[in-house]
């Protein structure tokens, strides 16, 4: 009987059809920093992830699920398991009647003359469902222009920006367990943080201890109609603040979150840390929640450098700063 990785190889090849070893995580994240994937696979649909995750379980082989890779930040060890990206199947976006995910009967709300449900695949890019929201003249997605990340990344991060966050337009979700089973959750069935839910929370967050592990599949999204013309004066808005106040290049975004009553990126000005490098990981002068990377950085330079900026801002202010982006050693 087939167990552990020594097979496995064969095993996801007639699975999935792809799989790549020593996979370099750099190529999978914003940032562009990171080691080796043990595996690397793209999955195309429901039924073959399905089958990929019992095969998982029966190996005991560890996966990680990534979306655009926008919020994570990879250390130099090989990750020893798999590494899993969605593929094309679940990208989509499609008109709903109900706020029932295609296929199921959840009994709940049905579309009014006011407002409109979505279902939208897990892979989704965030930019492809705001477009597809201004030709339905929908809007409610708007805040989540300019984030690189995923529909199922930016459930897991309870993604947010301009006093929005995801979980104000999501109604349910379709994940599938690490047994294999697949299962729908209300939006009361999935408690809210910041830049986080029970969905995979990190392991230091209050919410770990209540967590549901697994994948988002799709989702239901209850949008606002709206004209045209306000969602892109809004877009607009918000694309003008990005661009003045946020860097571009190589980088995870926000790193830290804003602690209650002052943002993070104050702190670290306060503390006189813009601009401040170790290595090729360097503070943003533009934005100081920013790291960026020059090209050369590695993990432990990004490491380092957040250490430093949270003892610096203990230091100076007394607060201690909490990572947002998501750290996998
Ligand atoms: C330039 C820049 C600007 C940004 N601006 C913002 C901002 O304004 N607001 C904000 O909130 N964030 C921002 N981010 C961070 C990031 O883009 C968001 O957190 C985004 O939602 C992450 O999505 P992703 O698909 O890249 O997820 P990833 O980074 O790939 O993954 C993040 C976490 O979600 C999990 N995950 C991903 N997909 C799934 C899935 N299908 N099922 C289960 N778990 C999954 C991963 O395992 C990981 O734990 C920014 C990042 C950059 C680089």
């Amino acid at each position: 009987m087939a167990s552990g990785i020594g097979d496995f190889r064969t095993t996801i090849e007639r699975l999935v059809g792809m799989v790549k070893e020593f996979f370099p995580l750099a190529k999978l994240t914003t940032v562009k920093v990171g080691g080796k994937a043990r595996f690397f696979t793209e999955v195309g649909d429901e039924e073959t992830l399905k089958n990929l995750i019992k095969e998982l379980k029966k190996r005991e082989i560890e996966y990680f699920i990534l979306g655009n890779g926008s919020n994570v930040l990879f250390s130099e060890n090989t990750f020893p398991g798999l590494i899993i990206k969605l593929g094309k199947g679940f990208s989509y976006v499609r008109g709903g009647e109900t706020n029932c995910l295609a296929g199921t009967l959840c009994g709940a709300g049905t579309k009014s003359k006011s407002f409109d449900y979505l279902e939208v695949g897990a892979g989704t890019p965030l930019g492809t469902l705001v477009r597809e929201c201004f030709d339905r003249e929908l809007t409610g997605t708007e805040f989540l222009w300019g984030i690189p990340g995923t529909v199922g990344g930016a459930i897991v991060t309870n993604a947010g920006a301009f006093g929005s966050s995801f979980s104000d337009i999501l109604e349910r979700v379709r994940i599938i367990t690490d047994d294999g089973a697949v299962k729908e959750l209300s939006k009361k069935e999935i408690q809210f943080g910041y830049r986080e839910c029970t969905i995979n929370p990190p392991s230091h967050s209050p919410l770990y201890q209540k967590r549901i592990s697994g994948i988002v599949l799709a989702a239901v999204l209850r949008l606002e109609r709206g004209a045209k013309r306000l969602t892109e004066k809004k877009i607009a808005k918000f694309l003008r603040y990005r661009k003045k106040t946020q860097p571009t290049g190589p980088s995870f975004g926000c790193c830290f979150k804003n602690p209650p009553g002052i943002s993070a990126g104050k702190l670290i000005d306060l503390a006189g840390l813009k601009g401040r490098r170790v290595g090729g990981a360097y503070i943003s002068k533009k934005h100081a929640n920013f790291l960026l990377n020059d090209g050369s950085a590695r993990f432990t330079d990004f490491y380092q450098l957040i250490e430093l900026i949270k003892f610096y801002v203990e230091k100076r202010s007394g607060i201690l700063l909490e990572e947002e982006v998501r750290i996998v050693y």
